[in-house]
Order: C-alpha cells, then structure tokens, then sequence
C-alpha cells in the first residue's frame, strides 16, 4: 500500500474512532458502537504493526479502492468463492441501476426554480440522499442528505428516506413538522447505529423559502456578492426519536442560488493540501454566482478534480444547486 493511500486511510480510521467516540455517550442502546470502536482500534493497532489490509486467508493485500470505502475489512475479493463473486456483483449493478431511479428527473423544470445535481457513489452504491420534488402549487420539496457510513446498507437507509419523504413531501404539513414525523419514522425503523444528515427546504413560486437542517454541512445562499450560511438547527435524523425541528425562512431573490452538497465535496481530501473546506466552495460559489445551477455544479466537478490532483475521492459525493429564475418564463 503507497504512503499515500495509508495515510488517507488512517485519517479515515481516526475521524471514525472520534465519531465514534462522541456518538456512544448519546446512543440509546451504545453496544454496536463500542463493537465498531473495538474493530477501528483493531485495525489501527494492524496498522502499527504493519499488518493492515492483509486478506485473512491468503495474507495478501486486500485491494485498496475496496479498502477506501470499507476500512475494516479483512478479505480480498479473490477469497470470496465465484459464486458469491458473480453474484454480489449482479447485486451491486441492480442496487445501483434502482437507486438511479430514486434521484430527481434529471430534465426536472419547474417555472420559477431551476435544478443541477451530480451525484455519484464511491462504491457501487451510495449513501447520499438527493431530492426535489414538485409541488402542486407550483413550489417544491428538496432535500440533500447523508446517510452514516457508506455501502448496500447506507444506501438502503437513503432510499428508506427517500420514501420518507416521498410520502411525507405532499400532505402539506409545516416543515417543522413534517420534519419530527420524518424523524420518528426514521428512528422507529432504523438501527441505532444509522443516522442521516439532511438541510431540506420548501420554496414557493414567490420566492419564499423554509429551510430546516438536520446536522448537515450548512447550506450555501449566493446572493450579490454575499454567502449566507443556513447553518444546522436541529438534530440528525435517527439519533432520537422525539427530537424537534425549527424552520427558518428565507426570501430569495431572483437569480441568487442556494448550493447543498455532502462531505463528499467540502472534506475531501489531498494529502498535501489538506481539506478542500467550506472557504474554499464559498469562493467557486461566489465566483460563478451568476451560472446557471448546471454549469455551477460543473464547477464544482472541476475545482474538486483539480484540488484532488489525481488523489482518490473516499466518499458518496452530491451536490444540488438551485436557482430561483432570473426572470419569469415568458418574459
Ligand atoms: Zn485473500
């Protein structure tokens, strides 16, 4: 393994542990946590002895794409029989060809609101949540969000949320509300071990927009010149069961963007130069403010294969950007 790809792994294995860490004190039933604790410190522990990412049966190195998405895992894929070989493999390119379905149209047009995404898994499939869903009165639901670790059960629990939502997303309830209800269903239906980040809001064809976010990287308002941050207000969904939510309003102008987007983007990682951030995303945002959200999020694309310089990407990657339209169609 280079030097290179240990040390992004090792990153992995300690932020994990810390998560890990802050998590057990609040989970209700902590047991499975401290279980993963005890495998990241274990394979910290390989990795000081220098036996990390070796297959337990042929004592060859587990491939290291494999690795990047799963840190803890201890057989490479030669060791697996054919069958099992083939057949996760069949599993894999079904799971993703479903979750492909679950995303927005990607020739969504509504009449006051245009829409660019780009979402891609790391793996074969991916635990990232990205939505829009249009309103019979002309607005919209749209929702971004992480679902804890990363793999086939993540990306089951994102589409479990999607279907949340999906249902939730027309009776029209306040955001708050419909927010807690989000969250119970979620926490009732879910391992105390899985947990999703999420800033979602409703837009009204004025402009009007209530936002809520749950534990999620702080969306991004590009306006003039000026970046507001819509800061997280609440609780990840699935951590407890009766936690409450608060909507804050915002009225957006026409042609400002708003710019959500998961980890994937803001802490990716080069070994040289650290942590893409949140600056540096404000910056690219304020710089192509005036894009349509397509060629925004293309930008996005490019500044983060220019800051990875050839580096691996390790995580579920979304980003969603709208726009409320510079002038009405028909204008
Ligand atoms: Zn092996």
């Amino acid at each position: 393994m280079d030097v290179q790809t240990e040390s992004i792994l090792k990153h992995q294995l300690n932020d994990r542990r810390e998560r890990l860490q802050s998590a057990i004190p609040l989970a209700p039933d902590p047991a499975p946590l401290v279980g993963l604790l005890q495998e990241v410190d274990d394979a910290l522990e390989r990795m000081n002895r220098g036996t990390y990412g070796l297959c337990l049966i042929c004592n060859d190195q587990v491939e290291e794409q494999r690795l990047l998405v799963d840190p803890l895992l201890r057989n490479c894929l030669d060791h697996l029989t054919a069958e099992q070989q083939r057949a996760l493999e069949q599993d894999l390119e079904l799971a993703w060809r479903l979750q492909r379905e679950l995303l927005p149209r990607p020739d969504l047009d509504l009449a006051e609101w245009e829409i660019g995404y780009h979402y891609e898994p790391v793996g074969p499939v991916s635990g990232d949540y990205c939505d829009v869903i249009p309103l019979p009165d002309g607005g919209m639901f749209f929702a971004l969000g992480d679902v804890s670790g990363k793999g086939i059960a993540s990306s089951m629990m994102m589409s479990h949320l999607h279907a949340i939502f999906r249902s939730l997303g027309g009776l029209g309830l306040p955001l708050d509300e419909m927010m807690g209800r989000a969250n119970r269903v979620f926490c009732e239906s879910t391992m105390p071990a899985f947990f999703a980040t999420l800033v979602c809001g409703r837009a009204d064809r004025s402009g009007e927009v209530e936002t809520c976010n749950a534990g999620h990287l702080p969306g991004l308002w590009i306006h003039d010149k000026e970046v507001t941050r819509l800061e997280a207000n609440g609780l990840p969904l699935g951590l407890f069961c009766n936690s409450s939510y608060s909507a804050e309003k915002v009225r957006i102008g026409r042609g400002d963007l708003l710019l959500l987007y998961t980890d994937g983007l803001s802490e990716a990682r080069n070994p040289v130069a650290g942590e893409y951030g949140l600056e540096r995303l404000a910056s690219l945002a304020t710089v192509h403010r005036l894009d349509a959200p397509r060629s925004l999020v293309g930008a996005c694309l490019d500044d983060l294969a220019q800051f990875l310089g050839g580096a691996p990407r390790t995580d579920d990657l979304a980003i969603l950007a709208i726009q409320r339209r510079p002038s009405k169609v028909g204008d």
